[in-house]
């Protein structure tokens, strides 16, 4: 029954964990499930982005490429420059980010500029995209890191060329100039949540775009940045580290571009990608929680309920077996005698009736021996009530030791009268018995001043009944053994004395 309270508790317990465990393992996959789906959504960006940036770089490339053709196919100077002039206004309609294009020539100085009339004497030999090309004989571009514009003061990035002579020899730059201006507004387009990026930086780690703008992050070089060489070294990918910028965990998505050297990344706030999940879960777990605590009530209601009723159930078991024992008890004192410890009155006569009964039906001899205290109103006026008390008891006892065959019986008859059934007795073996109790009864050598004996002694009167065919005839056996033990006392107490011939069984008459 305790078992049946320790597995309800045991069964709740596993329910609650385990539906713990089951929310919090959904949980943390729809998390995963959700940090994976940001990561697609960044990648797709990155990748759209990255085709559009090198749509930005290869529409500066082929009219870089159409500048240094129709510089290096014309010879006549100024006609050169016109046609140029006229091939920029074209080409300027197809590329939205274009802020002006300058030739420089192999000094550095302005030959040309698009957007009108450089003051005289301009020079940029200092400029990264002009020492570069003098110093680097290749035909690529060179994307710049951000510079200011020298004469709007605007902040843009540069796509150059290096531009030669005939003979090869290095004959100046032609400059494109991307406002980063435009560039923004056509990131700015984009949804990308509150904390969302885009960026656009060199392959070796040079910022040349950063959206949203911030004055304070141009020029940032990632360059020496361990995330930035762990995390962005192949051509595609995802990562998550925390920003140098804000400080923040954030999702990275890059792309680098296959024919220019630059990668475009698209940056998310890792809390932001989470947030609508975290939503979800505090929902789940808020319900989940609610749920869990009414089952937590509710089965440690029904485990009390089941503690109450086994309890209820051990308290009625023990008051069963109280009762049980009562009923023992009081059908041992139904039949005994309080004050001897004999058979009682009662169970004598029960007795007696089926003993002449069965001596009847199975034409036995049955016996039975009355017994009285002599004098025994003068030993209670001798010694006090409570000493007669002791006196039966011990005369009860030493009969009880005496009397020892299955069959027979010693009760109390009443007062201090006892009586013993002796079953399949005939009067010889009676009396013998009955001697046998006197001596018994001596050898106790109870004082009795009041006695002429002087010792507690005790007379017996001995009837047997011969049982043919009638029934009912214990009543007779019951007389014939006062009888006995009248004559007994008559002649002078301390004996035993027998009726005359054993009674026949059937009724007189
Ligand atoms: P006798 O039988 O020898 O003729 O004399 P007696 O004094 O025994 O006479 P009787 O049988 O008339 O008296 C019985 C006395 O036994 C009466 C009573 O005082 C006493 N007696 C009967 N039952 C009890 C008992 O349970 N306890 C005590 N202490 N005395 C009892
Ligand atoms: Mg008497
Ligand atoms: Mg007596």
């Amino acid at each position: 029954m305790k078992r049946d309270v320790g597995l309800a508790k045991a069964l709740l317990l596993a329910v609650m964990v385990s539906v713990s465990t089951a929310t919090a393992w959904q949980l943390w996959v729809v998390r995963h499930q959700t940090l994976a789906a940001a990561d697609t959504n960044n990648l797709n960006l990155a990748k759209a982005l990255n085709i559009y940036a090198e749509g930005v770089f290869t529409q500066s490339d082929m009219l870089l490429q159409g500048v240094a053709d129709t510089l290096v196919s014309e010879d006549d100077a100024h006609g050169h420059l016109q046609r140029v002039q006229s091939l920029i206004e074209h080409q300027k309609r197809m590329l939205d980010q274009l802020d002006g294009v300058a030739v420089l020539d192999a000094q550095g100085n302005w030959l040309l500029y698009s957007k009108g009339q450089v003051p005289p004497g301009t020079n940029s030999a200092q400029r990264p995209y002009f020492t570069h090309h003098r110093d680097t004989r290749s035909n690529e571009i060179f994307i710049s890191p951000p510079l200011r514009n020298p004469f709007s003061g605007e902040w843009g990035i540069t796509v150059s060329r290096r531009l030669e002579d005939r003979e090869g020899r290095f004959a100046g730059v032609a400059v494109i100039g991307l406002g980063l201006a435009n560039f923004l507004r056509a990131f700015g387009t984009i949804a990308l949540g509150s904390s969302g990026t885009i960026s656009l930086t060199t392959n070796a780690g040079k910022m040349l775009v950063l959206y949203p703008y911030r004055e304070q992050d141009i020029g940032l070089d990632f360059s020496k940045s361990a995330n930035f060489q762990r995390h962005f070294a192949g051509t595609v990918g995802t990562a998550s580290f925390r920003s140098s910028l804000d400080g923040r965990q954030r999702l990275y998505a890059f792309r680098k571009s296959d024919r220019y050297p630059v990668l475009t990344t698209v940056t998310l706030r890792h809390d932001e990608a989470l947030q609508a999940w975290r939503q979800q879960a505090l929902l789940t777990v808020g319900v989940v929680g609610a749920l869990l605590a009414a089952m937590a009530a509710v089965g440690w209601r029904l485990i009390i309920n089941i503690g109450r009723r086994v309890s209820a159930e051990a308290s009625l078991r023990a008051a069963r077996e109280d009762l049980l024992q009562a009923n023992r008890r009081l059908a041992v004192l139904a039949t005994q005698d309080q004050l001897t410890g004999l058979a009682n009155r009662r169970s004598f006569d029960e007795v007696l009736s089926q003993e002449c009964r069965r001596a009847v039906r199975e034409g036995t001899s049955l016996a039975l021996l009355l017994l009285d205290l002599d004098y025994f109103k003068r030993f209670n006026d001798e010694y006090g009530h409570v000493a007669g008390d002791q006196c039966l008891r011990a005369v009860a006892d030493a009969l009880r030791q005496c009397v020892r065959r299955p069959g027979d019986l010693v009760a109390r008859y009443g007062g201090e009268e006892l009586a013993v059934i002796l079953p399949n007795t005939e009067l010889p073996g009676a009396l013998a018995v009955a001697d046998q109790l006197l001596a018994h009864v001596r050898e106790l050598d109870i004082p009795h001043r009041a006695s002429p004996h002087e010792r507690v002694t005790v007379s017996i009167g001995a009837a047997t009944l011969w049982g043919t065919q009638a029934s009912g005839p214990e009543q007779r056996l019951i007389e014939a053994a006062d009888s006995a033990l009248y004559r007994a006392k008559e002649i002078g107490r301390n004996r035993a004395m027998g009726h005359e011939e054993p009674l026949d069984g059937r009724a007189p008459g």
